[in-house]
């Protein structure tokens, strides 16, 4: 079927349809509904064809994007599904929550004066379909190499290394602290956007394809590292970035002042159905007045879910202005439209209250000069004092790794000042022989779609690796079994 693409002139940018704000506050749903194939296609259909497509630069897993969008345009599902896939792990997810703004779409070339090409909503929409029509497969290998590789972090980054370690053989062991497969994903991200069937439904493909799930094992602590590397040929660390940057100042340490991480995981889990410890029961915004600190992706989920709980009111103090803020400006929008007020130019300096938080003292910031990082300066403005109430602050200032060479008892293994993981460039090796690092604790806090590269990046270097230092070296015994620290060697 011929395509007509370069509709761009003709065909307006559309995205799927938002669900109406006031229905939107009320639940946890996502707030996108589905492009109807029609819609899918015409939008693909302004793609102008690049021959150098900065579109597809400017995505971390370097999606065929173009092709993909040509296959939509011609109907062709598929095929589209197939290009799709080939190179990223959960399209479908990317597809709803990478900052497409400031990846593929934001570097689109028809984004000056034309609006860009939709391009993470097509992506979204051409898995929905392949999931819809039974194309999605488990992906099992065409034979076993009797090997075995384990996971440490069941996030992104673990998942994906686990899907390509399976299909090219090995028997692969993913073990997580956590509960639930999918890390930050089930526990960090908001339902509103990402559904957590979407996360389970992964889950289930990778345990149809082989892959063993350790769950509720926290290593370090229920299996040392060390028996881990005796077990199995390989071992990847993929465990996240955990400890939350902490807020100084007056007031600090006042119950009713909490940590983004701990408020979201509350609300995921009651979204869940999980009965809640008493501690975090009392992490609810209902009838309060809440105050968010932070400018990233982060905040704004805070921000988001507090409109969720029913907050009587929902403010974010941010020291930059709206143009140089990290987090995603589409979800800026999504909060304002929802009801959050946004204060920029604003830092805390005290927090004030008795026996809990009661409010917030901020100043008025103005930008100066960039400093030596690139960004600009900001400086309080003298005498511009106010004071936000706020019955719940929300901390949302990044997160950096635990301490991994103590809680996994392995001094040796090397980390920067920001303590995540160091690893060899090419190799993706930790100082460890054999212990790979992949996503946020190599990287720090970043997003999904930079975890996935990272875990299928580290699954082909564990699988050179191996194939140099051990199956040269080892004839495995029994297929899919453990391989000791003596045949490594
Ligand atoms: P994680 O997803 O953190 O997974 C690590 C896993 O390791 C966890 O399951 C943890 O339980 C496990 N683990 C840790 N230590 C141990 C141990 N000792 N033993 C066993 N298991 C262990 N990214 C986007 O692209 N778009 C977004 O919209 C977005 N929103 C976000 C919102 C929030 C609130 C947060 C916190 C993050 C957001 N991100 C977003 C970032 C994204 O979620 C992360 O970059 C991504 O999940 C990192 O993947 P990972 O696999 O490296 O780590
Ligand atoms: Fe864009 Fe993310 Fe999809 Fe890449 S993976 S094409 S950056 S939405
Ligand atoms: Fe199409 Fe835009 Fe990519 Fe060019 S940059 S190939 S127009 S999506």
């Amino acid at each position: 079927m011929a395509s007509r693409m370069l509709q761009f002139v003709t065909v307006p940018q559309q995205m799927p349809d938002k669900r109406p704000a006031v229905q939107r506050r009320a639940d946890f749903k996502e707030i996108y509904t589905d492009f109807a194939p029609s819609e899918a296609r015409q939008q693909a259909s302004r793609c102008s064809q690049c021959g150098v497509p900065f579109c597809q630069a400017h995505c971390p897993l370097h999606n065929n994007i173009p092709d993909w969008l040509k296959l939509t345009a011609e109907g062709r599902m598929e095929e589209a599904y197939e290009v799709c896939s080939a190179t990223n792990s959960f399209p479908e997810i990317c597809g709803r929550i990478c900052p497409q703004d400031r990846l593929c779409e934001g570097n689109c070339v028809i984004e000056k004066g034309f609006e860009s090409v939709t391009i993470g909503a097509v992506e979204r929409f051409i898995t929905d379909t392949a999931f819809q029509r039974d194309w999605v497969r488990p992906q099992r290998p065409e034979a076993e190499l009797g090997l075995s590789v384990g996971i440490v972090g069941a996030g992104p980054a673990g998942m994906a290394a686990a899907g390509q370690l399976r299909r090219l053989g090995y028997a692969v062991h993913v073990y997580d602290r956590y509960d639930r497969v999918g890390g930050q994903m089930v526990y960090g991200i908001p339902s509103f956007k990402l559904d957590k069937d979407i996360v389970a439904r992964r889950h289930a493909l990778l345990t149809e394809a082989g892959v063993v799930f350790h769950l509720n094992t926290d290593v370090g602590r229920d299996v040392s590292l060390e028996a881990l590397r005796a077990r199995h040929a390989a071992v990847l660390l993929a465990t996240g970035v955990y400890r939350s940057r902490e807020l100084g100042g007056p007031g600090a340490g006042l119950p009713g002042i909490v940590q983004a991480l701990a408020y979201l995981t509350a609300a995921n889990r009651r979204a869940l159905g999980d009965t809640l410890a008493k501690e975090a029961e009392r992490l609810d915004a209902a009838g309060r007045d809440v105050v968010v600190i932070g400018g990233g992706d982060t905040a704004m989920d805070c921000l988001r879910t507090a409109i969720r709980q029913g907050a009587r009111s929902v403010r974010c103090l941010y020291r930059r202005d709206r143009a140089n803020m990290p987090g995603s400006l589409r979800e800026v929008h999504n909060a304002e439209e929802e009801g959050v007020e946004f204060l920029w130019l604003s830092s805390p300096e005290a927090f004030l209250g008795e026996e809990a938080v009661s409010g917030v003292r901020a100043v008025r910031m103005r930008l100066g000069l960039p400093d030596s990082s690139g960004r600009q300066s900001v400086h309080a403005v003298e005498g511009s004092h106010f004071t936000v109430p706020a019955t719940l602050v929300i901390t949302a200032l990044g997160f950096d790794p635990e301490d991994l060479p103590q809680n996994l008892a392995a001094p040796d293994l090397a980390v920067t000042r920001r303590g995540t993981l160091k690893v060899e460039y090419r190799s993706m090796m930790t100082a460890l022989p054999g212990v790979f690092a992949a996503g946020d604790v190599v990287r720090g806090a970043a997003l999904v779609v930079w975890a996935i590269r990272d875990g299928r990046e580290a699954a082909a270097q564990m699988d050179a690796w191996i194939k140099v230092n051990v199956r040269a070296a080892a004839t495995p015994s029994v297929a899919g079994t453990a391989v000791t620290a003596a045949e490594r060697q």
